[in-house]
């Protein structure tokens, strides 16, 4: 199972998919964690992206494709992924796409997580993050909106898009999730048992 975690920064999307992954077993893999990950080590990528990455702006696709090309083809993910913060542009959609066919696989789900932009914005600040001041929050929300939020499009043409509300406890949210999984999970079967 291959499912996407999206919504705009602060809503959720990596305590979700570290749930997902202590109770279902489901791999996790962020790429701003892997971003940071890369900073703070002080590695050539992490000098390339840092300023990008400090100012809320995105890291170019040919960057995160490598990071994420090197990801998958790892033993950790065969088994599918809850990608967190990818895919952040449609081109990076179309290349997830056809990494995936050529293993054989796809994205079998989007969950996008609602949150309004004012609760957002607290959320962010409460984390404290090095990239979360105030500035750099407004321009992260803004690019979202202007670069990211079109990628909702796509699948949402490929019938893979389900809505999350986020505005809600962690607990709650993470049911949430779990029942739409399910649901589809189960839809699935039924249309697998009336195709054969
Ligand atoms: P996140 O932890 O998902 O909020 O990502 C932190 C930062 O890493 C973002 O503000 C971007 O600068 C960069 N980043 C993470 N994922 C991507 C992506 N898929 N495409 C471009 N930039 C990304």
């Amino acid at each position: 199972m291959n499912i996407v975690l999206f919504g705009p920064p602060g809503a959720g999307k990596g305590t979700q998919a570290a749930l997902l992954n202590q109770r279902l077993g489901l791999a996790h893999f962020s790429t701003g964690e892997e971003f940071r990950r890369h900073i703070e080590a002080g590695t050539p990528l992490g000098a390339r992206i840092r300023a990008i990455v400090e100012s809320g702006d995105l890291v170019p696709d040919d960057i995160v494709l490598d990071v994420v090309r090197e990801a998958l083809s790892t033993e950790h993910y065969r088994q599918g992924c809850v990608f967190d913060g990818f895919p952040r542009t449609l081109a990076q959609a179309q290349a997830l796409d056809n990494l995936l066919a050529e293993r054989g696989s796809a994205i079998d789900l989007v969950l996008t997580i609602d949150v309004p932009e004012e609760e957002l914005v607290r959320r962010m600040l409460q984390r404290g993050r090095s990239d979360d001041n105030e500035a750099v929050i407004r321009e992260r929300l803004r690019v979202y909106q202007e670069r990211t939020a079109p990628v909702l499009d796509y699948y949402a043409q490929r019938g893979k898009l389900r809505r999350i509300a986020g505005n809600a406890t962690i607990e709650q949210v993470h049911q949430a999730i779990r029942q739409t999984l399910s649901t589809v999970a189960a839809n699935e079967t039924m249309s697998n048992l009336s195709s054969s």
